[in-house]
């Protein structure tokens, strides 16, 4: 790929990019034609964990600043969850179309190796869990692999009981009652995680406004609908977020909570799986503003990220159930946080990530050297 240079890579610039990252590794394979960056932002809770992205990114800059912001989010996400596991990611810098081969991907495995059991990957956007299968050969350090290969399987299993617990939070607080029936709920994206959630509601008593892309989903959802005596009205594209609804559940695309789009909205509070939903962090207070309960995707969709983090110890069905029913409780005091000091969920939702990581900070020091290579710590 021919990529634009960074802007005035001199060593000084570097440094006050990834100024707040514990480590960034430029990966380069001449052979396979590798070229990613793996970034680890912060180690407190454990080895930084995240996906691998691959993107036809225009510029080696426009990857950096990709891979800084997620791998960021990353840290956030797993302080939410309540995992050990620090943040981080990587992306490969490619067309995921046209430049995948099993050589690239066993590179990737060798550089993830070399970090010495410090950085956890697996899919994310433009790679799937073929593509893993070669970097397994070269490193242990892959999550979220295939129950044949000894990992814990679909993740979107787990991330959608995360989104059932999260709507019964959102409902206990919103409409003060703890069940999901009776109330209508409009689900935008029926893929892996949304089309669980709409089953489940449709079987717990609720209705539904849905809308996706494909119609495959639809039909299935409508079928169910039918068979069980439920409304299920389909809409179409944007039309979702002005539906007479009372909770709007987003589970296709981020960035979705703008100001066009927060004005349209009927609901009394979203929960649903979709990453990075708020197109600026302004936006959460704006929906505090409106009065709309927001719970924030992070948590929401944690049921994923808390299925390959057990894998660690050995993957556990009882266990990764009761830490994704444990999203319940988490999303119960950041509503109470937010309540009481008068600030949007998000905000509440971030400090409570901050004190974990700064309560963690604190035993680290006594505990643990957290910069060990993991076979030292196995020794
Ligand atoms: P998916 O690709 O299986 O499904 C997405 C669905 O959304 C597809 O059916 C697609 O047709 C539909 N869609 C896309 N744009 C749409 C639009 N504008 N309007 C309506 N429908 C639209 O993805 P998934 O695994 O179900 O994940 C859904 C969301 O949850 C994504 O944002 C993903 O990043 C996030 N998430 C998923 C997991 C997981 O375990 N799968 C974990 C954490 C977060």
């Amino acid at each position: 790929m021919n990529l634009t240079p960074l802007a005035h890579s001199t060593e000084l610039d570097i440094f006050q990019e990834v100024s707040e990252h514990e480590q960034v590794v430029f990966c380069n394979d001449n052979v396979s034609g590798l070229k990613a960056i793996i970034a680890i932002h912060d180690t407190t809770l454990g080895p930084a964990l995240g996906g691998c992205r691959m993107y036809p990114y225009e510029s080696t800059k426009e990857a950096l600043d990709d891979v800084l912001r997620l791998s960021r989010g990353m840290t956030q996400k797993c302080a939410a969850a309540d995992v050990d596991f620090g943040g981080g990611k990587a992306v490969i810098i490619g067309d995921p179309e046209k430049d995948k081969s099993a050589d690239l991907f066993r590179a990737f495995g060798q550089f993830v190796e070399s970090l010495n059991g410090r950085f956890y990957t697996g899919t994310d956007m433009g790679t799937t869990m073929d593509d893993f299968i070669h970097s397994l050969k070269e490193t242990h350090c892959i999550v979220g692999v295939p129950k044949s290969y000894g990992g814990s399987g679909d993740s979107s299993v787990p991330t959608a009981e995360g989104v059932m617990n999260s709507l019964r939070a959102v409902n206990h607080v919103a409409f003060e009652r703890s069940t999901l029936a009776g109330k209508t709920y409009a689900i935008q994206g029926l893929g892996k995680v949304g089309v669980k959630v709409a089953l489940q509601l449709l079987e717990e008593g609720g209705d539904l406004f849905i809308s996706d892309l494909q119609q495959t989903p639809i039909d299935q959802v409508r079928k169910r609908g039918m068979e069980l005596g439920r409304s299920v009205q389909v809409v179409n594209g944007d039309d979702i977020y002005a539906v007479p609804a009372d909770v709007f559940v987003p589970c296709a695309r981020g960035a979705l909570l703008h100001d066009e789009s927060i004005s349209s909205l009927k609901v009394k509070a979203i929960a649903g799986s979709a990453n990075n939903q708020l197109k600026e962090e302004r936006h959460g207070q704006t929906l505090h503003r409106k009065g709309i309960l927001y719970a924030p995707d992070y948590i929401v969709n944690g049921g994923g990220l808390i299925q390959v983090a057990d894998e660690l110890y050995g993957g556990n069905e009882e266990r990764v159930l009761a830490k994704t029913n444990a999203i319940y409780d988490a999303l119960t005091e950041v509503f109470k946080q937010s309540e009481l000091h008068n600030i949007s969920t998000v905000d509440a939702a971030n400090r409570m990530c901050e004190r974990r990581i700064e309560e963690r900070k604190k035993r680290n020091s006594f505990f643990t050297n957290r910069l060990r290579p993991k076979w030292n710590i196995r020794n």
